[in-house]
């Protein structure tokens, strides 16, 4: 079994009708006690190695379902749901730092992840340190004795710069006084376990939004996170006594949507390259950050370590619209939703103002906003977007006549 592709894995990972009277899904655990017959029962549920479930805080069959469907998917050894995906970054971090521990962070990681980063760890005890996306082997120079964990994100979120992930992990953990000791873990949200295949570049642990793609319809907060057998027990232990867990409920639909995520995703990743491309050839844009267009800067690193591409990108617009304009492209938008995460079935546009950068290069002079391609028909996505460029043309050249 243990060569299943994915496609067999996502329809069959976690299933086990004979255990369900013949369902084919695993039915919604809803509870918090379970029950045992007897004393030895309970007593035989609780040597170490047993499987028996304690405790739904601890695991459930969703739970259990959805995390061995992810972890099969990915190739990691284990993984861990969470109740988000930003759960899922500050439970994996808190558990792989101590107070004297010096981390490295990308600059281009997604902003409450960094922000933990800042305002958390920091405050316990650990020195946080930036590092551009560009950093490629260099960042040897930067590991100290005390550097433990480097945490890394391809590509950037908003900016969407790629990073050398093997270059970079290979390079930071032959820099390390004790290479066991320096763990690299990766946001692969956007990679998914389909399209970037984590563990295969010696990356320890993979951080997933479940929110986005396994969900994919808008209307599940889920976290995951994926580790090798020498990392994975450390996080779960200490997400257990975090209190880290995700409800029945939720669980339920993040398998649901990884039944399908295979097809979405591939579809939605062709549409959103094809918007990419009618973007990129209109004279409004000045530059589409998409790492699958060969004109990207990351483009050869992407096609070498990635098998896809999400449906997520951004654009700059030309530095010609003002805010006016470029809010009055946004709002006439119609089948562009204005709001936070992505990976549902519907198309969203998200300005990507004041992006914090210590390292990396700063905002582009025009205005930047980033993209979610879903399902819609490809012309009237395309139609939608042709008359609202035309809108924010035209408002600028009004302004231009009033001048
Ligand atoms: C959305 C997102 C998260 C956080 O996930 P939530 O489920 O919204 O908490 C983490 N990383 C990336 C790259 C994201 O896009």
């Amino acid at each position: 079994m243990t060569t299943r592709k994915p496609d067999t894995i996502m329809a069959h990972g976690g299933r086990d009708p004979n255990a369900h009277h013949g369902f084919v899904n695993v039915p919604v655990h809803r509870g918090s006690t379970i029950l045992f017959p007897s004393v030895a029962a309970w007593r035989a549920a609780k040597q170490p190695g047993s499987d028996a479930y304690m405790y739904t805080r601890i695991g459930n069959p969703n739970s259990r379902a959805f995390e061995q469907t992810v972890a099969a998917l990915e190739g990691g050894a284990g993984a861990i749901a969470t109740c988000s995906g930003l759960a899922a970054l500050s439970t994996a971090l808190s558990a792989l730092t101590s107070a004297g521990d010096h981390i490295l962070v990308a600059d281009t990681v997604y902003g409450p992840g960094r922000a933990y980063c800042e305002k958390v760890l920091m405050r316990m005890g650990v020195e946080v340190e930036f590092i551009a996306p560009d950093v490629g082997t260099a960042i040897a120079s930067q590991v100290k004795p005390n550097t433990t964990l480097v945490y890394l994100e391809a590509p950037g979120s908003h900016s969407f710069e790629m990073i050398d992930l093997p270059a970079v992990t290979n390079a930071a953990k032959a820099a390390a006084a004790d290479p066991g000791r320096l763990r690299v873990m990766v946001d692969n949200t956007w990679g998914t376990p389909l399209f970037f295949r984590t563990f295969e570049h010696g990356i320890d642990v993979s951080v997933h939004a479940g929110t986005k793609y396994m969900v994919g319809h808008s209307d599940v907060m889920l976290g995951v996170i994926v580790a090798n057998a020498a990392t994975e027990p450390e996080i779960r232990r200490f997400a257990h006594l975090q209190g880290v867990c995700a409800s029945p409920d939720d669980l339920f639909l993040g398998l649901r949507g990884l039944r399908t995520m295979g097809v979405r995703l591939r579809e939605q990743s062709q549409r959103g390259l094809a918007i990419a491309e009618w973007l990129a050839a209109r004279p409004e844009v000045a530059r589409v950050r998409h790492p699958a267009l060969p004109s990207d800067p990351g483009h050869a690193i992407w096609k070498r370590d990635f098998t896809g591409a999400a449906s997520l990108f951004a654009i700059e617009l030309d530095g010609r619209y003002d805010l006016a304009a470029t809010d009055r492209f946004i709002d006439s938008l119609q089948y562009f939703g204005l709001g936070a995460s992505w990976g549902g079935f519907e198309s969203l546009v998200y300005p990507g103002d004041d992006l914090p950068r210590a390292v990396a290069p700063p905002q582009p002079a025009g205005r930047m906003l980033r993209f979610h391609i879903g399902l819609e028909d490809l012309d009237d996505l395309k139609d939608d977007l042709n008359q609202a460029l035309g809108q924010m043309h035209a408002l600028s050249q009004g302004a231009d006549a009033a001048e």
